[in-house]
């Protein structure tokens, strides 16, 4: 069960790439959104590197009289996901979203996702209703996000749009994950107790291109599946082992064909090579993936994320005063 939980202080993050062209506009909007929502608020803007004039228009915003705005400057690009944990570690508010730069999320969209939020939900996604970018932005997504539902089993219909609001708990736990590559709706996801999506409206980018190139996003893809799961290293061995089925076959029905009809099939070297060579092949496969499984474990291991991480506890009236005079007595 769920229960209402009041937020007092919004925190907003954005990562900034050469986006000079829609930041005005994004300030604005955004600071006007907030502003009527009567909460605290504050908008945490990191320049990932841009080589235009970005980050000084973000030391401008930041520097004007009684401004919200929290400028992070990073020395050099480091992509969206990174740049995003670099906000998170400066957010005060119980709840924290993410936005784009581009407008392609209308910052008008944030007040419901605050009161999706308070409705008790840890992590709040969105999915992009009529989505407006390249099939070849689009498709490649569809896939990824497939693909994350099969072996998450969350279910989740568009881990991509990154307009998303988290308890400032989940943001926490986050911070204790110290990898290198990093999905943060993913990781989100597995730090949340309640988790919902809602719908948002999806414009074109405003100003300039999409930062990702088909490269890039074959990275992120990478990032994306290698920080959820280990399992294509087993597909290695599932490989191998059907590899090696279909050569011991081939060599059974080259022994029974010879069996029953004698000369003709003991001359069979095709079959006889073929089957020979499946199973070094596939035995080949089986021990890639018996050393993959070792990896696996080594990466998770690197990885050292917590291994579990407790959002409350609840101390019984009697038990905390036993607890406080234990700690007297020692
Ligand atoms: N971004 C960033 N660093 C990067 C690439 C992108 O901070 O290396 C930011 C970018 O400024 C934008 C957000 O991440 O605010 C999403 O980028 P983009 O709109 O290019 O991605 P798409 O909408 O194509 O997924
Ligand atoms: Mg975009």
């Amino acid at each position: 069960m769920k229960h209402q939980q009041e937020i007092n202080f919004v925190s907003i993050v954005i990562p900034v790439y050469n986006e000079e062209a829609s930041l005005p506009e994004l300030l604005e909007r955004t600071e006007m959104t907030l502003s009527s929502m009567g909460k605290d608020y504050e908008i945490i803007l990191i320049d990932d590197g841009s080589r235009d004039n970005s980050a000084y228009l973000i030391e401008q915003a930041a520097a004007a009289s009684e401004s919200h705005v929290v400028g992070i400057i990073l020395n050099r690009n480091y992509g969206q996901h990174n740049a995003i944990m670099a906000g998170f570690e400066y957010v005060k508010g119980d709840l924290i979203v993410t936005l784009d730069a581009d407008l392609q999320n209308p910052p008008e969209e944030i007040p419901r996702l605050v009161a999706k939020a308070a409705e008790g939900y840890d992590s709040v996604g969105t999915v992009r209703t009529d989505r407006q970018d390249s099939i070849l932005r689009r498709y490649p997504s569809k896939i990824i996000n497939k693909i994350i539902t099969y072996s998450t089993g969350v279910q989740m219909n568009d881990y991509g749009c990154m307009l998303r609001a988290y308890r400032s708990h989940v943001v926490q736990a986050m911070l204790s994950c110290h990898e290198r590559s990093t999905f943060i709706p993913i990781l989100a996801n597995g730090f949340s107790r309640h988790v919902v999506e809602i719908n948002v409206k999806h414009n074109q980018r405003a100003e300039g291109k999409s930062k990702y190139s088909f490269i890039n996003l074959l990275n992120l893809m990478f990032d994306l599946l290698t920080s959820m799961t280990t399992a294509p290293l087993r597909v290695l061995s599932i490989i191998g082992g059907v590899i090696l089925l279909l050569g011991a076959l081939f060599g059974l029905i080259l022994l029974m064909m010879s069996l029953f009809y004698g000369t003709e099939w003991e001359n069979n070297t095709v079959l006889l090579l073929f089957s020979i060579l499946f199973i070094f092949i596939g035995a080949q496969f089986i021990g890639l993936g018996i050393l993959g499984e070792y990896v696996g474990r080594i990466y998770s291991d690197v990885r050292a994320r917590p291994r579990y991480y407790v959002q409350d506890i609840r101390i019984g009236e009697a038990s905390q005063a036993a607890r406080k005079k234990m700690r007297s007595t020692l």
